[in-house]
């Protein structure tokens, strides 16, 4: 692979299982956009910032100390050196996520670090697929193949649910549909780089489609 395959669309499409395997299978890079979001929003948590105080937010921000792998086989988020790849993924995170991304400051720091990472992947790996909400759009607008993944809200709150149970956390269908809807809103709704697809993405309803199968479309897609 050369260069950027941009995934984006919202959570419960499968868009991450997708996006590392086929990392994996080009030899290619893979970065997690949410899981960024996600770790700077822990550590707003943890430093007791009110995510819904955006100046606070803002000025917080400067200093997380991020870091991400690009490993598809080996995906690591960490706060300093404490791997917090499990804790991102909890409830506390989830619903205040969508607040601290829709901060601008927030954006406008993690597309730099992305940059950063894009720019490293290409010229050590030759590639990378970056999965999140707007890399077709704003991270990576050049970018010679953007898939833009949907799936009917029913599909998605049920993935989010067995993947939870999966990964041992207690969720109900009906409180994932309730957050899968609330966050669909906000994350399509903000100012400030809003969930839309590309005007040159290619769509792709994973509905009545498994991994296998929303992969081998886009493996096609690779190969045209
Ligand atoms: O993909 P995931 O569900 O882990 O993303 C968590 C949240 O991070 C999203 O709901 C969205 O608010 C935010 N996000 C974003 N831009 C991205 C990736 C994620 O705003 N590129």
């Amino acid at each position: 692979l050369r260069g950027v395959i941009a995934l984006d669309g919202p959570s419960g499409t499968g868009k991450s299982t997708v996006a590392r395997r086929l990392a994996a299978q080009l030899s290619a890079g893979y970065l997690d956009t949410g899981a960024m979001f996600r770790a700077v929003t822990l550590a707003v948590l943890r430093a007791g910032v009110d995510p819904a105080d955006a100046a606070a937010v803002a000025r917080f921000v400067e200093d997380v100390d991020l870091r991400v792998s690009t490993d598809p086989l080996d995906q690591d988020t960490r706060l300093g050196d404490e791997d917090v790849n499990a804790e991102i993924r909890g409830n506390a995170v989830t619903l205040a996520v969508s607040a601290v991304s829709a901060v601008p400051r927030v954006r406008e720091l993690l597309k730099l670090h992305q940059w950063r990472i894009i720019e490293e992947a290409c010229s050590t790996r030759g590639g990378i697929v970056v999965e999140g909400r707007d890399i077709g759009t704003a991270i990576a607008p050049d970018s010679p193949l953007k898939v833009f993944l949907t799936a009917s809200t029913d599909a998605r709150a049920l993935r989010r649910t067995n993947q939870d149970a999966a990964e041992g956390r207690v969720s109900s269908l009906d409180a994932t549909r309730a957050d899968v809807e609330r966050r669909d809103g906000l994350d399509s709704s903000r100012a400030a780089s809003p969930l839309q697809a590309a005007e040159d993405a290619v769509w792709l309803d994973t509905t009545d489609l498994d991994i296998a199968g929303v992969l081998e479309r886009i493996l096609d897609l690779v190969d045209e």
